[in-house]
């Protein structure tokens, strides 16, 4: 299937829907988000497999129930279920490409009864389209700090995927835009380094990899902590987790965003300070390979990060 194709298949509340057929009436649209929680997984072709492999399925499971708990959304499916639930949908879509996962839990009946979730039923739909890896794409940003401040605890929780935090990032990305920048880098309400819109953030500098801790109003991001267990333990890097100042970023040897979606995308500059030679480090070159091996099976190949999909062979292959 190719990226602007529309996918056969979505899951929706427990059964496998055909894409045309999956409606929901008007009325639902809007307090029904302001409700819902998501997820972003992505998953890998491995051409040397010739299989589909999605990449910490079971910790992106478990983090949307933690992010329906925290928003007192009822569970109707257990970790095991969802993980049936998307490599079935992958398997019925025939997806032999690099794919983005996206479900998304929300309130039933949110038009009558918007503020109280509690005792109600939620719905659950998961939608799968191709997304090519732009990993060693020599892709680069320059990033600006944000005048917006990071939501905060007591405003809403920002260590979950809750769809409403997200107007937080859309606001700091239209603002770099605007200011002639490709993407924003936000501080949290001591004014300290936090997060950038969709992604976290790491700097290298002398050798160190450094980071906001998990208590900098930062998504608890999975590929976060891929890329920092890739980094002590295979590859023997000095980590940083702790607070993390702006000027810190702008003397970085190197700096990169990273999440589901970003992967690992290199900053080249913050406010107009280049850091290194302003090109792609080489540590940040070295974590890409590690981070690809991780996803493809590589080596070494972190075999318990990966659910092997079990996509069926195209007509005429002899896999
Ligand atoms: N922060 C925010 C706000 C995000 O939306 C994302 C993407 N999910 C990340 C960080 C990176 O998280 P992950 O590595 O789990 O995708």
């Amino acid at each position: 299937m190719s990226g602007d194709a529309t996918p056969k298949f979505l899951w929706l509340d427990g059964e496998l829907v055909k894409w045309e057929d999956a409606t929901i009436h008007i009325s639902e649209l809007g307090w029904s988000t302001v409700g819902g929680v998501f997820e972003g997984i992505k998953a890998y072709w491995s051409e040397k497999d010739g299989e589909l492999y999605v990449f910490r399925l079971k910790e992106h499971l478990e983090r949307l129930h933690r992010s329906m708990r925290l928003t007192r959304l009822p569970i109707h499916n257990s970790v095991d279920e969802l993980t049936d639930a998307v490599t079935g949908l992958l398997r019925a879509c025939e997806s032999r490409e690099d794919t983005y996962i996206f479900p998304m839990a929300f309130q039933k009946n949110s038009f009558t009864d918007r503020w109280n979730m509690l005792e109600q039923e939620s719905r659950l739909m998961i939608h799968a389209r191709p997304v090519p890896s732009h990993l060693f794409s020599g892709h680069t940003l320059h990033a600006g700090i944000s005048s917006w401040r990071r939501i905060s605890e007591d405003v809403m929780p920002p260590r979950i995927k809750n769809l409403s935090n997200y107007r937080n990032g859309q606001l700091a990305r239209m603002g770099a835009l605007e200011s002639g920048y490709d993407t924003a880098i936000i501080l949290n309400q001591q004014g300290k380094v936090s997060e950038a819109p969709g992604a976290c953030i790491v700097m290298i500098r002398d050798g160190k990899l450094i980071t906001p801790d998990l208590t900098q109003s930062v998504l608890e991001s999975i590929t976060r902590d891929a890329i920092l267990t890739l980094a002590r333990e295979d590859l023997g890097m000095d980590i940083e987790e702790r607070v993390v100042d702006r000027t810190e970023l702008y003397l970085a040897d190197e700096a990169f965003i990273c999440g589901t979606h970003a992967e690992i995308t290199p900053v080249v500059s913050v406010d107009r300070f280049t850091l290194g030679d302003g090109g792609v480090g080489p540590v940040t070159r070295q974590l890409e390979t590690a981070l690809d091996n991780a996803f493809r099976n590589g080596t070494p190949s972190r075999a318990e990060w990966r659910t092997a999909v079990g996509v069926p062979a195209t007509v005429g292959s002899t896999a």
